[in-house]
């Protein structure tokens, strides 16, 4: 398949690295050296991917992401952080990036979380067929849309609106992570600071109806440190005999 990639990196060593090894996975690939030079880029052309380095010149990347996500640009981003503290993490996140890498990251991490990202865009679609996609499956684990129902192995599970709004959102974006404050604006429609122990809360009434083991999530997982994730593809379901 035909992909591209734009590249928002000011160090000319890092760009170049990501362009020859980027080469096998797409077939585009644009560089810019500057944050207001990719913001261009990105208005005027469709890309697959953008990767985006969070200090730069001209605007900075979190900046640049909160603009594009703004304006209902959904092209995933991959965030570069030199920094690691989770605060960053969390902001970029919260700014609608879709993963993150630390510097110094391994240029083969690197292209795995591309690949990776990738692979969900090809699971997903494009979202418009997604909203319109009234059955969902994950693992053991159906979700029927128009009827609310859920099934886990062929039995229905008795979940709460919020419940199912939860697990919908999550099964609707296999793979990315979100922090508990995104979750509270998706799913219950505002962020009040404070009230993240309603996710938490949720999420563990959520796992004790559909995970095997809510010890040990298949489906539902913790991102320590940020938030959580709904799996790409679940971890194997232990055969109970149930
Ligand atoms: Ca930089």
């Amino acid at each position: 398949m035909e992909r591209s990639i734009l590249v928002v990196e000011d160090e000319q060593d890092i760009a170049h690295l990501l362009e020859v090894n980027l080469q096998d996975l797409c077939s585009r690939i644009v560089l810019a050296a500057d944050g207001l030079q990719g913001l261009a880029h990105a208005q005027s052309q469709q890309f697959d991917l953008i990767i985006l380095d969070l200090k730069l010149p001209g605007m900075e990347g979190l900046e640049l992401c909160r603009h594009l996500r703004g304006q209902a640009n959904y092209t995933p981003i991959l965030m570069l952080t030199a920094r690691s503290s989770e605060l960053d993490r969390v902001l970029g996140l919260e700014m609608g990036a879709d993963d993150y890498l630390t510097k110094p990251f391994s240029i083969r991490e690197l292209v795995a979380r591309v690949k990776a990202i990738f692979r969900r865009m090809e699971v997903l679609g494009n979202k418009t067929t997604v909203e319109r996609c009234r059955q969902i499956q994950v693992g053991d684990v159906a979700l029927d849309t128009e009827r609310r129902q859920v099934t886990l192995r062929g039995s229905l599970v008795e979940l709460t609106a919020k419940e199912f709004d939860l697990l919908e959102h999550f099964a609707r974006h296999p793979g990315r992570v979100y922090t508990r404050s995104q979750l509270l604006d998706s799913v219950w429609g505002y962020g009040h600071d404070g009230y993240e122990h309603t996710v938490n809360s949720h999420i563990n009434r959520l796992r004790s109806k559909i995970e095997v083991d809510p010890a040990e999530p298949a489906y539902i997982l913790t991102v320590w440190g940020v938030g959580y994730k709904f799996a790409d593809t679940p971890a194997k379901t232990v055969n109970t005999g149930t």
